[in-house]
């Protein structure tokens, strides 16, 4: 579905953030980057949704060559992006929030269909449906964060470390949300977290980038195995 294929780009042509990074995700599959700060995840995504240029390499999504496609077209095809820290609108409501994902056109045709599904998975949504985003706990932020992804209809969401600022309870809470997410509509998850635990459990493939390069990858299970990440990363 999405395909990464050495993909060299930072913020100036000079100084590359990602070298040579490959990713490939396939329909349906849940894929997460891990890594410590500064390794270039929220990086990776701005180069998926198209605010960064690569210097060289390929995106491809359903086979067509987006690497050039302007940003504003790519959630067109059915890619969402949760960015990091949410960017909720603060002085808008929760309701207008979710209405401002469903700009895609099969976002504005299953609009009725998805606000449904986005309350039944977030039923406190649609009790603040009203209240400004702004006034939302961080955890609420990021329910909303998340709903209006899925307000697009999107056949992959990319969520920039949605646990971030979170008490660990409601982080577990937001990652169930997923996985049940996930379970109902089949949808290509692409998560970025600094949570390694949690977001290589439940994953089909992982990928740990340091300092910009991909330094291991393979199956949540090897992973969570290695000597490596345990010691690194899990505090073993
Ligand atoms: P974090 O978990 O802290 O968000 P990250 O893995 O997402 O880290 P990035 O935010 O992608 O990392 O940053 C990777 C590198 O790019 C860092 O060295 C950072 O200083 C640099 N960088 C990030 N944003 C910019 C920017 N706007 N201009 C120049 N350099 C930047």
């Amino acid at each position: 579905m999405l395909k990464i294929e050495n993909l060299t780009v930072g913020y100036s042509a000079s100084v590359p953030v990602l070298h040579d990074v490959s990713i490939s995700i396939g329909a349906g599959q849940f894929i997460s980057v891990v890594g410590p700060n500064g390794a270039g995840k929220t990086t990776l995504f701005k180069a998926i949704s198209g605010t960064l240029t690569p210097s060289s390499g390929r995106l491809s999504f359903e086979g067509e060559d987006i690497s050039s496609l302007e940003p504003s077209r790519r959630p067109h095809l059915g890619i969402a992006h949760v960015p990091e820290g949410r960017q909720v609108f603060p002085s808008m409501t929760v309701l207008e929030n979710l209405e401002m994902g469903a700009v895609p056109k099969a976002g504005r045709d299953e609009w009725a269909t998805n606000l449904e599904r986005i309350y039944t998975w977030f039923p406190v949504l649609k009790e603040r449906a009203g209240q400004y985003a702004g006034t939302l706990s961080g955890g609420q932020q990021q329910m909303l964060a998340i709903g209006r992804g899925l307000a697009s209809s999107p056949k992959l969401i990319m969520l920039d470390e949605p646990s971030m600022g979170l008490a660990p309870s409601i982080a577990d809470f937001v990652f169930e949300k997923l996985m049940e997410i996930r379970r109902d509509l089949g949808l290509a998850i692409l998560l970025v977290e600094q949570r390694v635990a949690e977001a290589l459990q439940f994953a089909d493939r992982g990928y740990v980038l340091e300092t910009g390069r991909i330094v291991l990858e393979g199956d949540g299970d090897t992973l969570m195995a290695d000597d490596r990440i345990r010691q690194a990363y899990l505090g073993m």
